[in-house]
């Protein structure tokens, strides 16, 4: 069975919330390990709101200073403490977010009861910046006001799986299970050889979602990944009429998104952080899906997007 990969998107808006939209913050699980991309304001609220447990929140990555993206932090680091938590937190950002947080600590917070850790963003390349058995997280830099990185969540490929039966029945020794996990077929000890397709089934293919806000139109991103990535999300700040405003402050139109999902063999097209001057979004679809064959939505808060 795979493991769950699933997106909950917290916030959707641009610089400004409304009533049916935060600002820019999404939770992640991938088998069950939770993370937080971003953290607009109010981010912990929405949490409660979808019944997502913020305490299982270990890592949190932060794209950029922007106060969309950020100002949901001291407030879920001070719920963390009210709750009890001794858990040590990492956070994933530009050098700069600890000393804004260290500037709110000095006047707010009188002692956490857990530790935080930072790891700060290579301004670079694609760079490694977490793994676990399952799971490999990358960094990237886009093109925005400020320095500002995507993110992207890769699954790793897993050894092929025994069929339990066969390799009972023919009872193959544990080094030789090792060697069918990676591939090799069985030779028994009078040199009888068994295939490896016979006593295995393949692994899931990996998968992968990429986290891309806020950026202006960037196909160097490309540079960055092959193969085919399973989800994108990537910001639609404007529409086409707004081109030249969307250049201005370095964001993307929703064409430009689709052209970008076009570019990375995106399998699905998740379009936010939409402006608030839209009041009907149903534009950014239609802008979208002539440079995009692929399955797109516009997405809501509260709404998981799963990869199966
Ligand atoms: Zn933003
Ligand atoms: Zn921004």
């Amino acid at each position: 069975m795979k493991q769950k990969f699933e997106i909950t998107i917290l916030g959707s808006s641009s610089a400004l919330p409304t009533s049916r939209r935060n600002t820019t913050a999404q939770v992640l699980n991938h088998a069950e390990r939770f993370f937080l991309i971003d953290c607009g304001e109010g981010a912990q609220i929405q949490m409660r709101r979808f019944k997502l447990k913020m305490q299982r929140i270990d890592r949190i990555f932060i794209s950029h200073l922007h106060g969309d993206h950020i100002f949901g932090l001291p407030g879920i680091i001070n719920t963390f403490n009210l709750l009890g938590r001794y858990k040590e937190l990492h956070i994933y950002a530009p050098k700069q977010l600890e000393d804004f947080l260290n500037a709110i600590n000095t006047y707010i917070f009188t002692r956490l009861n857990y530790s935080i850790t930072f790891h700060y963003l290579k301004p670079e390349g694609k760079d490694l910046i977490y793994e676990n058995k399952l799971l490999k997280i990358f960094s990237f830099p886009v093109s925005h006001r400020i320095e500002t990185w995507g993110f992207s969540f890769e699954e790793k490929q897993q050894p092929r799986k025994l069929i339990k039966e066969v390799i009972e029945e023919l009872s193959v020794p544990i080094p030789c299970r090792i060697k069918l996990k990676n591939g090799e077929d069985y030779v028994d000890e009078n040199g009888n050889v068994f295939l490896n397709e016979d006593l295995t089934t393949p692994p899931p293919k990996p998968r992968k979602y990429v986290f891309v806000t806020d950026t202006e139109y960037l196909p160097e991103i490309k540079n960055h990944f092959d193969g085919v990535i399973d989800l994108l999300y990537h910001e639609a700040t404007f529409l086409e009429r707004e081109i030249e405003r969307a250049a201005e402050t370095k964001h993307s139109t929703a064409q430009q998104a689709a052209q970008i999902a076009t570019l990375l063999n995106a399998k699905k097209l998740l379009l936010g952080h939409f402006s608030t001057r839209y009041k009907d979004i149903t534009p950014f679809m239609e802008e979208a899906k002539q440079a995009f064959n692929g399955e797109i939505e516009l997405v809501e808060d509260g709404k998981t997007y799963s990869i199966v």
